[in-house]
């Protein structure tokens, strides 16, 4: 299986060639199953943000600034890095890389970003993970505005998303549900599972597909038989970074699979789904690479343009975490 910009489209026509299951989903083509590549999804959502970017610089002169966060050095930071720093430019958002040593407290890091807190040339806050073991991860999500915290750390995003409210999405969370939705594939009534429980990736992803309607199991390392809880399931989300976890075997005939895993293995980057053994079975897969984390740095984006509007047209109070009543309350499960 090979991920280009055309094989989605391709295989789609070879899906409408097999025709659907009972319940409605693809049955596994024969050419192959579909491929949901992230990128041309991006590169739409790029070409809007340009221009709400443009509009925004007109109406209030300023771009939006988008700040990260990276307390020491990391190698995998640094591609990760450079990677959103040229989406920020593509888009006309001003990127700001603020580095931190490795030695620096949990005080002075915070004091970093109280100071991006109060910065209205600051949209967005992002901090780079893993944090240096020292450095508590909640004293740090804590800290961050929640209407500044464009990638849903804080509680009180992470509680809005509980409750059905339009808070601030884990970007990963969101690309991992949205890449089905922009492809079309049918959520609402569908089994879904979700392997991975993380605040950053499987709790949110599930919580996405719950407000989309779907019939969501999340499975986690504790869980007894994972096979069986994923042979039911017509969508699979794996988020559990275990190269080849989830195996064709374990699969259910046309499922449709979004892979989130990165891992390295033999020098390369793999999911965790086996893609050798779960092409011939499932009807289309988001693959790693090429599926979610193209489109991951899009979708943070758009959190920064609503960021940059509540802040701009005052529907947010900075610093005073009064952004709960001030946020559009959707009617969402
Ligand atoms: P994490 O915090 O380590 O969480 C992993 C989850 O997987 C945990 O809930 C864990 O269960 C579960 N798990 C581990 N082994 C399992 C097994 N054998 N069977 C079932 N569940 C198992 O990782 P994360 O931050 O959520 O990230 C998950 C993966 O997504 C990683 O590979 C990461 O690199 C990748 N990722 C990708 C992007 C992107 O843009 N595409 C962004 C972020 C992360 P317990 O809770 O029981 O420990």
């Amino acid at each position: 299986m090979t991920v280009d910009r055309d094989g989605a489209a391709a295989a789609a026509a070879g899906m409408a060639a097999a025709g659907t299951d009972a319940a409605g989903m693809a049955a596994a083509p024969a050419a192959g199953p579909r491929l949901l590549t992230g990128s041309p999804i991006a590169a739409e959502i790029r070409t809007g943000l340009t221009a709400d970017f443009a509009a925004f610089k007109t109406r209030w002169g300023y771009a939006p600034t988008l700040a990260i966060v990276l307390v020491g050095a990391d190698a995998p930071s640094a591609v990760y890095l450079q990677q959103i720093l040229r989406t920020c430019q593509k888009v006309g958002v001003e990127g700001r890389l603020v580095e931190i040593g490795t030695h620096a407290t949990a005080d002075d890091v915070c004091n970093e970003i109280e100071t991006l807190n109060a910065d209205p040339a600051v949209a967005g806050i992002i901090v780079q993970m893993p944090l240096p073991a020292h450095i508590p991860l909640r004293t740090i999500v804590d800290a961050i505005d929640p209407a500044k915290d464009i990638d849903g750390i804080h509680p009180l995003n992470a509680g809005l998303l509980a409750l059905g409210y339009e808070g601030f999405l884990p970007a990963t969370a969101h690309a991992a549900v949205e890449i089905l939705k922009r492809s079309g594939i049918p959520l609402e009534g569908r089994r879904a599972v979700v392997v991975g429980r993380s605040n950053v990736v499987g709790k949110p992803a599930a919580l996405l597909l719950l407000r989309e309607h779907a019939t969501v199991t999340i499975c986690h390392s504790r869980t007894v038989d994972l096979a069986r809880q994923v042979r039911d399931a017509e969508i699979v989300i794996v988020a559990a970074g275990r190269p080849g976890l989830i195996t064709g075997e374990m699969l259910r005939p046309g499922a449709v699979v979004v892979d989130v895993g990165i891992n390295v293995r033999e020098g390369r980057i793999v999911g965790d789904v086996d893609a050798a053994s779960a092409a011939p079975v499932v009807s289309a897969i988001a693959p790693v690479p090429g599926g979610v984390g193209p489109l991951t740095n899009a979708i943070l984006l758009t959190h920064l343009m609503r960021a940059a509007r509540n802040q701009a047209e005052g529907r947010v109070a900075l610093g005073s975490r009064s952004m709960v009543p001030t946020l559009p309350m959707e009617s969402m499960p």
